[in-house]
This record gives structure tokens, sequence and C-alpha cells, in this order.
């Protein structure tokens, strides 16, 4: 089983096309503070996130801490700390931003599987859907753990602003010069903020067209595409419940991780229980006995329920 667990919502960042809605904290205004610490006061508290991490660990499963910034708050870094205790390496991966990079944050990521970066462009060129040095702190932050030996993957989310190929060569030059060994292709979920954004979505036939360019290079970086992309290609089906799950920062479960609303809580029929006080075998036995979840669908949930609710409000 693969947990994708959303640590917090908090982040230096504050991209247009952000899944989980993350509560920018870079900006020292009181206003910005306060709602970020207004939100941090909803997840869950260190002890509790510890509680999950043993549930999950026990069970073996792999984890990937996303976020936000799964290391911008001393207590998340704990966690993933922790979890290199008692989980082996190649079951933990982090996907983080490439801000405030520590020497103890490289020591620790020496301990995991893999670190994911996302990296939609280089900075030359205009993303007005990412913030000013995003990019480049990606491409800094993904040198630096390069050079100390981590295993790093850049992700690029694809989406009208990023698709074209020339923004895709660009991109993987510069993964190639700068040897990380890895880049995934992502779909673009137009959830969480980014549901305004619905417009940006490539159609089925681009995405196709893209995937059959992309595999076309054969430089030092080995490229992947996310499974939604593969279930475009009908070569793979849904995992959600049966191979994969999310967890939010407030303990929320949910059949999968990109189902996720403006206030960062799972869209309706998606939310399966709350960890720690729910017991995650019987939330998982009870959601694989309902109809929608016992067999793997052949479409992405979470895109066919966007595309119901958008033609119902009619968008
Ligand atoms: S609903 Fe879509 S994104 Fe979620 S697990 Fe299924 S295929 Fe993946």
């Amino acid at each position: 089983m693969d947990v994708i667990w959303n640590l917090t919502r908090v982040c230096p960042w504050d991209c247009a096309v952000c899944c989980v809605s993350a509560f920018h904290v870079c900006n020292t205004t009181e206003y910005i503070v306060q709602s970020a610490q207004k939100e941090k006061d909803k997840e869950l508290t260190l002890a509790e996130k510890l509680t999950v991490l043993k549930i999950l660990a026990d069970k073996n499963f792999e984890i990937d801490f996303s976020g936000g910034d799964p290391l911008y708050y001393d207590e998340d870094f704990r966690v993933v700390e922790q979890v290199t205790r008692w989980l082996p390496s190649r079951k933990i991966g982090v996907s983080m931003t490439g801000s405030k990079i520590t020497d103890a944050k490289l020591e620790l990521l020496k301990k995991v599987g893999i670190v994911e970066f996302t990296l939609d462009n280089l900075p030359e060129r205009e993303n007005p859907f990412r913030p000013r040095g995003f990019n480049f702190a990606s491409m800094i932050t993904m040198k630096k753990c390069v050079t100390t030996g981590i295993k790093t993957r850049a992700v690029t989310v694809l989406y009208s602003a990023t698709i074209s190929e020339k923004n895709l060569e660009a991109i993987y030059r510069w993964l190639c010069e700068n040897n990380v060994s890895e880049w995934e292709l992502l779909r673009f979920y137009p959830v969480g903020r980014a549901a305004k954004l619905a417009k940006l979505t490539p159609s089925n036939l681009e995405y196709l067209k893209v995937m059959k360019f992309l595999r076309g290079f054969h430089g030092f970086t080995k490229i992947f595409f996310q499974h939604s992309l593969r279930i475009i290609e009908k070569v793979l089906k849904c995992p959600a419940v049966i191979d994969s799950i999310g967890i939010f920062p407030d303990g929320q479960v949910t059949a999968c991780a990109w189902a996720i609303d403006d206030d960062c809580c799972p869209f309706k029929g998606f939310r399966l229980g709350k960890l720690p006080e729910d017991d995650l075998d019987k939330i998982l036995d009870k959601a694989r006995k309902i109809p929608e979840y016992s067999k793997r669908a052949e479409f992405c949930r979470t895109i066919a329920y966007v595309r119901r609710k958008n033609k119902m409000e009619g968008k």
C-alpha cells in the first residue's frame, strides 16, 4: 500500500496550482502568519502524528511525505526522522520544496529512498502559476541533494503553461546536465486552489502526444509517468483504496490523495475515516466492500468526479 501523507498545509510558497491550497508563511505580515498558525492548530499534534506513523510503519506501508512543505516545521522533521528508524529507506519518499535547505535536512534526506522537487519550467520561462523564485529554489536544492548523494527526482506537472515541447526539452537538458537521476511527469488535477484553473487542463490527446514525445528522450535522467497518465494509455487502472490512500494534515483518510476540495478536505464519497482515532484496517476493509472501491476503475476517479461536478455547476 502506498500512502501519500500531507503532513502540513503550511508552505513557504503560494502556487496558484496548489492542490492542498497551502498556507503561505514566507511573508511576515501579521495576517499571513496568523492564518498559517490557525491552520497549523487544525493539524495533528506531534504525538498524534507519531501514533499514525507507528500504525503505517507496523503495516510496512510505503509513505510519501508531502505538504505544504513536509520539512518546514521541526516537528514534521521529527516525524520523517522517526520513520527512518522504522522503515527501510526504499519505503520512504519526501516531496518537498527547495526552500530553506539546511545541513540537518540534507543529513535526514540521505536516509530516505527518494526526494522530489517540483520543476515546471526553468526560471527564464514565464509561468504565472508558480511564484517567482520557486523553480530556482528547486534547482539549487536539487543540485545540493545530488552532490550530497541523495536520490533526487524532479517532478513536472503537465498543464497548458508547461506542456510545450520546448519547455520539456529545456527541463530535460538541465536535469541531465545536473545528474538528476529521475524525472516524473504528472497529470494536472484542477483541485484545491487549482479548481479555478480547470481551463489549464490538457486533453487526453495532448497528454498522449507529449508522452510519445518524451519517450524519445534517452539521456542520463530516467523518465517516469505518473500512474494516472498511464491510465489514459489504458495500461494501468485506478489504485485508490486497493493500493493507495492519502492522509491529510488533520488525519482525514482519503481514497485518493488528489481528491481535495479547496479547504483540503476529501471530496464527497472519498473520505474513508480519520486517524489516529479510527482503526485503519476497519476503514480499509469497509471501503473495499463498497462497490465503488471493490475493484479498480479503468479511469481516474478524481478527474471523473471533477468533470461531473464542473458539468453540474455549468463550468
Ligand atoms: S482517483 Fe485518479 S489520482 Fe486518485 S488513485 Fe485513482 S487514478 Fe490515481
